[in-house]
């Protein structure tokens, strides 16, 4: 079987395990006589696959009793338009630029009120996370990008908001490490990173954030409809959230976030230490704030950068290109990327050092 290592960014590996699960399932759901794909929204067989999804990430996440968990559609990107016209009151907020992602969030959020720049990491082209001390009392929120997915960042402490609630895009780092939920007030997360495949938006929103849409707001677009539905208020992304579900039930297997966290560090620490000895490679990131989930690195110049990729190609280590605003490469070790994948990506670079130096 000619599986490789995919180190893309997302939709990005899942675990073996799930694959062929879903594979073993794929006909015959359990005896329904048909594929999830094919079933109705409004079986009993589906309605037990959402309601385990949510119960599986509630005990995964030790989501407190006070929050709903929403399976939605539009991607993160949508959240951007859906969390302003959700949570404005006063219709002002706080947030934290710290690169591409809080950027779009930021430019959604101004087309339906205030938007305060808190702090921003753009002078030094988003490679640190700045720190907090502008946050104001009165806005209805504050929004930070808890992994900058294309940077290669991560908030290594949370800002402290007092009563404004904290509303984190959690998309590239949900489920990789303990987050305690009561700290915030939403977390949203394109499922096509950590959770599944792409078609399906985790939201998890305090039940006082709920009910205060903006008059104008569409139906569609209101978390008051999908909590009264149940995610069920149209025909939601059903085999992306079956696939969930079994992400769920793998995570669980492999001892749950925790235990994830733990792995998660030990690949990073394998990738980091080498590139902290290179005389290649390099890495743009101020070591206090590298994300554990998407390492950027580069050598000298983008021939070498070139020649490194195809390489690469040729032994199974797939999608290393780096995102075009930073250049050079970009492992993405999500979750299911197993330890293997990290130590032939990094055994490959020290072979690689050795020709080109
Ligand atoms: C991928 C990503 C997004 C965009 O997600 P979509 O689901 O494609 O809309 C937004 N924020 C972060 C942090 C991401 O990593």
């Amino acid at each position: 079987m000619g599986r490789v290592y995919n180190f893309s960014a997302g939709p990005s590996m899942l675990p073996l395990a799930v694959l062929e699960k879903a594979q073993q399932e794929f006909l015959d759901y359990r005896g329904t006589g048909m594929s999830v794909l094919e079933m109705s929204h409004r079986s009993s067989a589906f309605s037990e696959i959402i309601a385990q999804a949510e119960a599986l990430l509630r005990e995964l996440m030790n989501i407190p009793d006070t929050y709903q968990v929403l399976f939605v559609q539009g991607g993160a990107s949508l959240q951007f338009s859906m969390v302003p016209l959700n949570l404005f009151k006063a219709g002002t907020a706080d947030y934290i630029h710290t690169g591409s992602w809080s950027k779009k969030a930021i430019a959604e959020a101004r087309k339906y009120g205030h938007v305060h720049v808190a702090s921003s990491s753009e002078n030094q082209n988003f490679t640190y996370i700045p720190d907090v001390h502008d946050l104001r009392p009165e806005a209805d929120y504050v929004h930070i990008t808890t992994n900058n997915t294309i940077e290669g960042t991560v908030f290594t402490k949370l800002p402290d908001t007092g009563s404004v609630p904290l509303v984190a895009d959690m998309s590239s780092n949900i489920l990789s490490q303990v987050y305690d939920v009561s700290k915030f007030g939403v977390i949203y997360a394109g499922a096509q990173k950590n959770i599944g495949p792409a078609g399906l938006t985790v939201v998890i929103i305090r039940e006082d954030l709920i009910g205060h849409a903006q008059k104008e707001c569409p139906t569609m677009l209101n978390y008051s409809t999908h909590v009264k539905h149940s995610s069920l208020y149209n025909t939601p992304a059903t085999y992306s959230i079956y696939m969930a579900k079994l992400v769920f039930e793998w995570l669980k297997q492999q001892g749950g976030v925790e235990a994830m966290e733990e792995k998660n560090r030990k690949k990073a620490a394998l990738l980091y230490d080498f590139l902290d000895e290179s005389k290649l490679f390099s890495s743009p990131v101020l070591s206090d704030y590298r994300s554990i989930m998407n390492i950027p690195f580069m050598t000298p110049t983008a021939e070498l950068d070139a020649a490194f990729l195809q390489g690469a190609k040729a032994q199974g280590l797939e999608t290393l290109k780096g995102h075009r605003s930073v250049g050079g490469m970009r492992a993405s070790i999500y979750n299911a990327m197993p330890i293997e994948g990290v130590e032939q990506l990094v055994s490959y670079m020290k072979t690689f050092e050795k020709n080109y130096r």
